[in-house]
């Protein structure tokens, strides 16, 4: 049965069995889950009891964060985005325009009452009642808290939904204000990012079609698996930071060398997310800022990214060891946050134990994340 519905997945997206399931043992490696969970994700993808009604809006941003999603050069990804949901609304990449779109978005929240998964993409605007955001003659602010209603999930992608981002920079002048600080009868997963590593957001919707629930998140919204250690941490260059050895100017002899950028302004030690783990473009074999020499500038944390001037240094935090960390035990491998080659051997290996951690949350029904701190 399994068996025959990849084959129908093969045919109907002319992507070969190989490519589907290393597709996803690379889900389960990026959410930490454990040995056996890329079966069941395989399972949920091939076989959905319904794909899920997806509305995703748009509001005060550039569209990257869907660029990001569909322009991804890994072969799968703009494929099965559109095998695992169903895209009732987008206004980038709808066919239709004016009332046809508005009258789709209805449908869709009609026929999906209570069970679909609102996706907000851009700050919305609050000042002077809204009116600097308009769609079909409706503000940004009042479609948001209509579609939120009756949403079974709710992510924010990107920064601007997640935190503000760019149109929240002072002085604001349209009261850009994220998703959770209007929605806040609702838990509202945010993936922040300019743009999102889109690879954060499939894995939080595939989290949801294959186990019924989202996936743990920080105090700030952010799903644990993408957000709980610091570039800081698992970047390529640290060993130089803690050699003392650092580029001072952009072409320089030490940035030629791949030294530390954080005297050039990395925000690698105060920004979490997991950049240098699962790196942009494709997985194993794509890049990222630090990777390519530019520093981190912060965009996944609020505060930071936009924030802070990028020649302003960075508050470094775990400067020494804690008193103690905690024993590395076995059946706990190396935890959710892989490095890059861990990732790699992971996916190749099609979900070989040792890269993974055991989620505490598989197979909760509840559709709502558990909030959690980061570590
Ligand atoms: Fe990497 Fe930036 Fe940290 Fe240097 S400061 S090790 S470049 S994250």
């Amino acid at each position: 049965m399994f068996r025959d519905s990849i084959d129908a997945l093969e045919a109907k997206l002319g992507l070969e069995r190989r490519t589907f399931l290393k597709f996803c043992a690379a889900m389960a490696a990026t959410m930490g889950l454990p040995k056996g969970a890329e079966a069941q994700i395989a399972n949920a993808i091939a076989t959905p009891a319904k794909r899920p009604s997806v509305i995703w809006l748009h509001f005060q941003e550039c569209t990257g964060c869907t660029e990001s999603l569909l322009r991804a050069e890994h072969p799968t990804l703009e494929k099965l985005i559109l095998e695992i949901i169903s895209l009732d609304y987008h206004e980038s990449l709808f066919a239709a325009a004016g009332h046809q779109a508005e009258a789709a978005r209805y449908a869709a929240m009609e026929a999906n009452k209570g069970k679909y998964v609102l996706v907000v993409e851009g700050a919305i605007p609050v000042k002077d009642g809204g009116i600097y955001c308009k769609i079909g003659g409706k503000t940004a602010l009042d479609i948001l808290k209509e579609c939120a209603a009756d949403a079974a999930a709710i992510i924010a992608i990107g920064s601007c939904a997640s935190w503000g981002g760019m149109p929240s920079t002072p002085p604001n002048p349209t009261g850009a204000s994220p998703v959770n600080a209007i929605i806040k009868d609702k838990p509202v997963v945010t993936i922040p990012g300019c743009p999102p590593n889109p690879y954060n957001f499939l894995s939080t919707v595939v989290h949801y079609l294959t186990f019924g629930s989202l996936p743990k998140i920080d105090a700030e919204g952010r799903p644990l698996f993408a957000y709980s250690r610091l570039i800081h941490e698992n970047c390529e260059r640290r060993a130089h930071f803690d050699a003392g050895r650092f580029a001072m100017e952009f072409g320089d002899e030490g940035h030629r060398k791949g030294f530390c950028l954080y005297k050039l302004g990395c925000k690698g030690p105060e920004t979490y997310a997991n950049c240098p783990s699962i790196l942009f473009g494709d997985v194993g074999s794509g890049s990222w800022p630090v990777g390519t020499g530019h520093p981190c500038f912060g965009c996944t944390e609020k505060g930071v990214g936009f924030y802070k001037p990028i020649h302003q240094l960075a508050d470094v935090k775990n400067v020494v060891p804690p008193a103690s960390y905690p024993r590395v035990v076995e059946e706990q491998g190396v935890g959710a946050t892989l490095g890059s080659a861990a990732l790699v051997a992971a996916v190749a290996g099609l979900a070989a134990g040792a890269g993974y951690k055991v989620a505490g949350n598989l197979g909760k029904d509840s559709s709502g994340p558990d909030k959690d701190s980061a570590e």
